[in-house]
C-alpha cells in the first residue's frame, strides 16, 4: 500500500480531533498528533495515510502469529454464535480444551485458571501463593521477592512487584509484601562481576532476601525467565535453576512470568524451558491469543492445586472474574495455539533470533553498541554515549534512533520511560511469523 491509500484528509483531521478530544493514551504524555494504526497483514501495519510499517515490537510483545490471521477471526464468529458467554463457575468447551493444549505446552501437569491480562495472572498467582501457604500450615507466609527492573503488570499487587521506581512513582503506597533484590544484568554487573568471575551472586541475592526477611514470612519469587521489558536482561545459564534450589531449600514457591516469554518468543513454547527448571506457578497472557481477544492464565502445579480442594468452606481459591477465560478469547486461543504448531513458529522464533545474531555481528563494534542480548526473537540493543565508559546513551540519541527508525518504516521499542541513565535499551520482538524479507528488513 502507498501513501495514497490513506483515508481522505477531512476524514483524518475529524478523527484527530475526536482523538484530541476523548482518548487518553495509554503511558505517554498528551499526544496531540498520534499515529492511528488501520489495518495490519503478517508483520506489517498500516497508518491511515497509508503508510506502512514493520511491527518490529508485534504491538506490545503480543501479536506473535502476526496480523490478519483470517481463520483466528472466523474461529471467533463462529464461537460468538455458539455462545459468546458462559461462567467459569460452570465450565465450557474452549475453557476446557484451552486448558487441556496448555498441558501440552508445559512440561508438568497444571490447572489453568483464567483471567483477562498479564496484570490480572500475576494477581491470581499471588493470592493463590497466599492462600496455598494458608492452608498448607503457613499462614505467615505472604512476601514475595522480585527484581529491580523487572515488570509484571499495572495492577496494584502486579505494580509492587514491578521494580522500574519511574513507574511507581505518584501511585504508592502499592501492594504490600514486596521486595525487590538486583536483577541479573551482566552487562553492568551489580555485584561488579565479569563472566569470568561470576558466582551467580544476583541469585545468591534472593537467598539473602528470604534469610533476611525471614522464611517464614515469604510466600514466593516472581521472575520473567529473561527480563524483557525492563531491558532485555538475559541472565547467566545457571540462574534459573539456582533461583529453583533456592525457593525449594526455604518453601517459598517460585512464579515465574511468561506474559511476554511464552508462546514461542523464547525459541521454546515457554521461556522457563530454555533452563530445564519447573515453577510452581507459571502466568501468561500477550502471545496466548496473539493479542486477537483479550485473555490471560495462570497456571498452577498439580501438587499446589491440591491443597484448594479440602472442604472446609474458605478452602476453595475465591476468585472470580466476568470475562476471564470467555469462550471466544478461549477459542481464539486455540485457534492461535495451532497457527503457531502448524507453522513451527516456535522453531520460526529461534531462527529469526539466529539470523539477528550473525548478521548484527558487526554492530557490537559500533560505538555507540554496548551489548546486543537475544533471547529468541526478543533482541535489546543497550546503547551508550561510547563503549569504553559505558554511560548509557543520553535520552535525546534514543529519541533520535526510535524516529530514525520509523521514518525509514520500521517500527521499534526501548526500555523503561524517558529517564535519563534508564532508557537506553532498543528493544525488537517481531511477530514470530516474520518472513526472511522482514527479518532482512529489519536488519
Ligand atoms: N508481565 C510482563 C512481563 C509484562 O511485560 C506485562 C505487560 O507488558 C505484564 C505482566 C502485564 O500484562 P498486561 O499489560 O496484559 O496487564
Amino acid at each position: 500500500m502507498s501513501a495514497q491509500d490513506g483515508v481522505d484528509p477531512l476524514v483524518k483531521e475529524e478523527l484527530l480531533e475526536k482523538d484530541r478530544k476523548y482518548v487518553w493514551h495509554h503511558m505517554s504524555a498528551h499526544n496531540e498528533n498520534p499515529m492511528i494504526i488501520a489495518s495490519g497483514e503478517g508483520s506489517w501495519v498500516t497508518d491511515i495515510d497509508g503508510n506502512r510499517y514493520l511491527d518490529g515490537m508485534s504491538g506490545l510483545w503480543c501479536v506473535n502469529v502476526g496480523h490478519g490471521r483470517r481463520e483466528i477471526a472466523e474461529a471467533a464468529a463462529d464461537q460468538m454464535m455458539k455462545i459468546a458467554y458462559a461462567t467459569l463457575v460452570q465450565s465450557h468447551i474452549p475453557a476446557i480444551e484451552l486448558a487441556a493444549k496448555l498441558n501440552e505446552w508445559l512440561e508438568g501437569e497444571y490447572r489453568i485458571f483464567y483471567s483477562n491480562s498479564g496484570s490480572d495472572a500475576n494477581e491470581v498467582a499471588f493470592k493463590i501463593a497466599r492462600q496455598y501457604h494458608h492452608q498448607n500450615g503457613k499462614p505467615s507466609k505472604h512476601k514475595f521477592i522480585s527484581r529491580h527492573r523487572a515488570y509484571h503488570g499495572n495492577s496494584m499487587g502486579a505494580l509492587g512487584a514491578t521494580g522500574q521506581a519511574q513507574r511507581k512513582l505518584k501511585y504508592e503506597p502499592l501492594g504490600v509484601g514486596f521486595q525487590h533484590v538486583p536483577p541479573p544484568y551482566c552487562y553492568r554487573c551489580p555485584f561488579g562481576q565479569t563472566k569470568e568471575t561470576c558466582s551467580l551472586q544476583c541469585a545468591k541475592a534472593i537467598e539473602n532476601a528470604i534469610v533476611w526477611e525471614g522464611a517464614d514470612s515469604v510466600a514466593g519469587v516472581i521472575m520473567e525467565p529473561v527480563i524483557t521489558g525492563g531491558g532485555m536482561l538475559v541472565p547467566h545459564d545457571g540462574y534459573l535453576p539456582a533461583v529453583r534450589s533456592i525457593c525449594d531449600k526455604y518453601d517459598v514457591l517460585l512464579i515465574v512470568d511468561e506474559v511476554i516469554c511464552g508462546f514461542g518468543r523464547s525459541g521454546k513454547p515457554f521461556g522457563h524451558q530454555n533452563y530445564g527448571v519447573r515453577p510452581d506457578i507459571i502466568t501468561m497472557a500477550k502471545g496466548l491469543t496473539s493479542a486477537y481477544s483479550p485473555l490471560s492464565a495462570t497456571a498452577v502445579s498439580a501438587e499446589l492445586y491440591d491443597s484448594f480442594k479440602e472442604k472446609e468452606a474458605t478452602s476453595h481459591f475465591r476468585h472470580v472474574n466476568t470475562f476471564g477465560g470467555n469462550p471466544v478469547s478461549c477459542k481464539v486461543a486455540l485457534a492461535n495455539l495451532a497457527i503457531i504448531e502448524r507453522e513451527g513458529l516456535v522453531e520460526r522464533s529461534a531462527e529469526i533470533g539466529q539470523a539477528f545474531r550473525v548478521r548484527l555481528e558487526p554492530l557490537n563494534e559500533h560505538p555507540h553498541v554496548g551489548e546486543i542480548r537475544i533471547f529468541g526473537s526478543a533482541m535489546g540493543i543497550e546503547l551508550v554515549e561510547d563503549r569504553k565508559s559505558m554511560i548509557p546513551a543520553s535520552v535525546e540519541r534514543v529519541t533520535h534512533l526510535i524516529l530514525a527508525c520509523k521514518s525509514k518504516g520500521l517500527l521499534v521499542g526501548k526500555n523503561g520511560d524517558t529517564v535519563p541513565g534508564y532508557a537506553n535499551i532498543l528493544t525488537l520482538s517481531p511477530p514470530l511469523s516474520s518472513t526472511d524479507e522482514d527479518v532482512n528488513f529489519i536488519i
